[in-house]
């Protein structure tokens, strides 16, 4: 694996790659590497002749200050394991390198009603700067598929728009969300909670599962106040949302509609550190 700390050391070797068309296959992350990430290293792997993987913990998307400074690093164990899943190349630039104008984003992305819910309204800011990043990693590394965790599910939701936005030529390929046995979301975040915090958090999965395993029989507040329970008595708090949303627009419904897709979206702080999860429910 080839390590790059500057733009334009990446850019020109991936430039030699272009007459020879071959595919680049990405996956941006923030590093802290676990096996949800390394599984789309290994969708990449098998879709796209290069794989290139970058680390940057990006400021622009942290509208809390010390989530950003507790964030977890763990560099080099992080190239090992990419090493060992046979990625091509490795981004891992500074704040400079990324922002050399400076971090203000000048224009802001349309992100419409996307925006104004969950993620949107929890973390102000939150999307605008993930968007910042991922539109800049997109014109620097320019690959033809782009890999993302549907652990991220909103995430997910706002770089398709923001790649619509910005007409962008990349494919978008979502990969499955990771868990522990325990049902546990795969996370960088979960590296800051204790044992007894990880097996508390377990809570967030069998929320979700309540949910779909009722979503027939019970009405849709019930199971929030339910699940929002459930959360609070596992030492959740505070539960920032449990929504039971469109899977195709993330509008909430208030009823069961055997015929509309929806996923269950959850935000809660356990130990001083939020998680996120979400779960298809039909
Ligand atoms: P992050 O480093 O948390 O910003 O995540 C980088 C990429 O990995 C994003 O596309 C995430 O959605 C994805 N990801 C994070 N956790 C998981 C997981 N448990 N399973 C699958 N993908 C994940």
């Amino acid at each position: 694996m080839i390590i790059f700390k500057t733009v334009q050391g990446i850019e020109k070797v991936l430039s030699k790659l272009i007459p020879e068309n071959k595919k680049i296959g990405f996956v941006p992350t923030m590093g802290a590497l676990h096996h949800g990430h390394l599984s789309l290293i290994e969708q990449s792997k098998k879709q796209a002749d290069i794989t290139v993987c970058s680390i940057f913990v990006n400021p622009t998307q942290f509208n809390d200050q010390t989530d950003f400074q507790k964030y977890p690093v763990t560099i080099e164990n992080d190239i090992l394991l990419l090493e060992e899943a046979g990625c091509d190349i490795l981004f891992l630039p500074s704040v400079n390198e990324m922002y050399p104008q400076g971090t203000v984003l000048k224009q802001p992305y349309n992100l419409g009603f996307l925006e104004t819910l969950l993620e949107g309204k929890y973390r102000p800011g939150h999307f605008q700067g993930v968007c910042q990043v991922v539109h800049r990693l997109l014109s620097i590394v320019k690959p033809q598929v782009l890999f993302l965790g549907q652990k991220d599910y909103q995430q997910c939701m706002v770089i398709r728009k923001m790649i619509e936005l910005a007409a962008l030529p990349v494919e978008l390929i979502l990969g499955p969300t990771h868990r522990e046995n325990s049902g546990l979301a795969m996370s960088s975040r979960n590296m800051r909670l204790s044992d007894e915090g990880k097996q508390k958090a377990v809570a967030i999965f069998n929320s979700m599962q309540y949910i779909k395993e009722h979503i027939t029989q019970e009405d849709v507040e019930a199971l929030q106040r339910k699940s929002i329970d459930m959360l609070l008595k596992a030492g959740f708090d505070p539960v920032d949302y449990i929504a039971i949303c469109d899977a195709h627009t993330l509008a909430p419904v208030d009823t069961y509609q055997p015929d509309k897709k929806l996923v269950v979206l959850v935000a809660a702080f356990i130990e001083g550190v939020r998680l996120i999860d979400n779960l298809m429910i039909n």
